[in-house]
């Protein structure tokens, strides 16, 4: 009954399980899922690694057995980190450890995004504080005041007034260089104005030694393995930002939540071809690796997943130094986009994101994209949900913003009841996509849908049915990336 997939199309397929089927945790750790904010999600990433399996009932005759866990559904509301709402954040979740970064990518545009091998994409409609996608253009982008001078300080305390008094005099910049910078900020010049292998190092005629900078500063882009060093910063990182203890985070979570992202290729030197999957950015000064930029590099993006640096450091706006860094490597690498992760208008904190200027927001509805400032800006200051293109095909009424109508057992009913905004309906799953047909990975080799005994009477719209388990994966990944994909149900 196997279905007939050459080698080379397995390899190139996605795999995505339900969560609610795969991630079957201990009732003690089910609040660690209860994730909103970033620092939740990787309570969920923690604690994945605690899981076992629960009773699961047997699929049908196919004598497989599905993982199970009741506790944890594939749709589900939690807490929210950012107003502290008790299950104010409604999301849909999936994991998966083989996800090609090109469908990744095209998961993003519609959404979703992965913390280590979690994916999610929440339910903007009802949640108390919607979690908007963001990007844009690296081309565009223009560095404001407070950005370019967190460049500008930082290269001064690399270079040290002594350096910088010697390079003057030593090795003095052209006439056509001084012309460019008074044409205005370069961006690429300033983000790497400070790296040690770009210094001129002239002899200095006192010592008959070349120049030294104040400390050496070197970024490099490597794998994202875990090492030693990038564990205790991490740690050190965690316990001054989130006020976490030493004894949290494993080594093996840290692992799980960062270093073991989408797959990479390996690009030859001098070939051209842009490296794809996660990477670490790492910033080193004397030697020391000080910040880590964990980045998925996609083939339209860099996203940036997370930062993380030695809290020594904290005064430097790291934060701003990597964005900028990020943006650079995107225009030098040809990346059109830069994603920084989602936006949350209503969070204060979260703002700051909106100074990456031009930025644009995913339309959750018609998936386009909108610039932030202006209409769209105006619109979310006033209600929480908007969508541009669900406004000009329904103009809202001028009233105070409509609450969502409550849903009696919400986590309950079948994705195809919640209209959740962006996600295929039931018609659409069944006139668009051939489920029968979508590959399910058993055992190391694929099946069809329609192989599973009871497959075809049973009902898409039952939130309880295998069917309906995959059919609502398949509406919220989308038709593209479903046919790009197979499913994981079985352990
Ligand atoms: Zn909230």
């Amino acid at each position: 009954m196997s279905a007939a997939v050459d080698a080379e199309t397995a390899r190139s397929l996605s795999l995505f399980r339900p969560l609610g089927e795969s991630a079957c945790l201990p009732v003690s750790l089910a609040f660690h899922l209860f994730h909103c904010s970033g620092h939740q999600i990787q309570e969920a990433i923690r604690s994945q690694g605690q899981s076992e399996v629960g009773t699961a009932p047997r699929a049908a005759s196919t004598g497989l057995r599905l993982a199970w866990s009741p506790l944890f559904r594939r749709y589900q509301r939690n807490a929210c980190g950012y107003c502290k709402s008790d299950n104010g954040s409604a999301a849909y979740y999936a994991s998966s450890v083989s996800v090609r970064p090109e469908h990744y990518e095209s998961l993003l545009c519609q959404g979703w995004r992965r913390s280590g091998t979690l994916y999610y994409k929440q339910n903007l409609r009802r949640s108390c504080c919607p979690h908007y996608t963001m990007r844009l253009q690296a081309a565009d982008f223009k560095p404001r005041r407070d950005q370019r001078k967190a460049l500008n300080r930082w290269n001064k305390y690399v270079l040290g007034p002594e350096y910088m008094r010697k390079a003057a005099m030593l090795a003095p910049i052209t006439r056509e260089e001084k012309k460019r910078r008074q044409q205005g900020f370069d961006l690429a010049q300033a983000v790497h104005a400070s790296e040690y292998a770009n210094l001129p190092r002239p002899i200095d005629p006192k010592t008959k030694k070349p120049i030294e900078p104040a400390h050496k500063f070197e970024v490099t882009i490597e794998g994202d393995s875990l090492s030693q060093r990038k564990y205790e910063v991490f740690l050190k990182y965690q316990a001054a930002i989130h006020n976490e203890a030493a004894d949290k985070w494993k080594s093996a979570d840290f692992k799980r939540f960062l270093c073991a992202g989408l797959k990479r290729n390996a690009p030859k030197e001098g070939s051209g071809e842009k490296k794809i999957g996660s990477w670490h950015q790492c910033y080193r000064l004397d030697g020391r690796l000080i910040a880590v930029a964990v980045l998925d590099l996609l083939p339209e993006g860099v996203s940036s997943v997370y930062l993380f640096y030695d809290p020594e450091f904290g005064d430097w706006g790291f934060g701003k130094l990597s964005a900028l860094r990020e943006i650079v490597l995107a225009r030098e690498e040809s990346y059109q986009y830069y994603y920084m992760g989602y936006y949350i208008h209503s969070c204060q904190k979260m703002r700051y994101k909106a100074l990456y200027r031009p930025q644009y927001i995913l339309d959750p509805e018609s998936k386009t994209w909108d610039p932030l400032d202006g209409e769209l800006s105006q619109k979310l200051d006033k209600r929480k949900y908007v969508s541009l293109s669900h406004d000009r095909a329904n103009p809202p009424s001028e009233k105070e913003e409509e609450e969502e109508p409550e849903l009696a057992n919400e986590e309950e009913l079948s994705l195809f009841d919640i209209h959740m905004p962006g996600v295929l309906t039931a018609d659409q799953v069944l006139s668009q996509l051939d489920l029968d047909h979508w590959l399910l990975l058993v055992h190391g080799s694929f099946v069809h849908m329609s192989d599973l005994v009871g497959w075809e009477e049973a009902d898409l719209r039952s939130a309880q049915s295998i069917k309906g388990i995959v059919g609502e994966l398949a509406a919220v990944l989308g038709v593209d990336v479903v046919q790009k994909s197979a499913c994981v149900l079985f352990d």
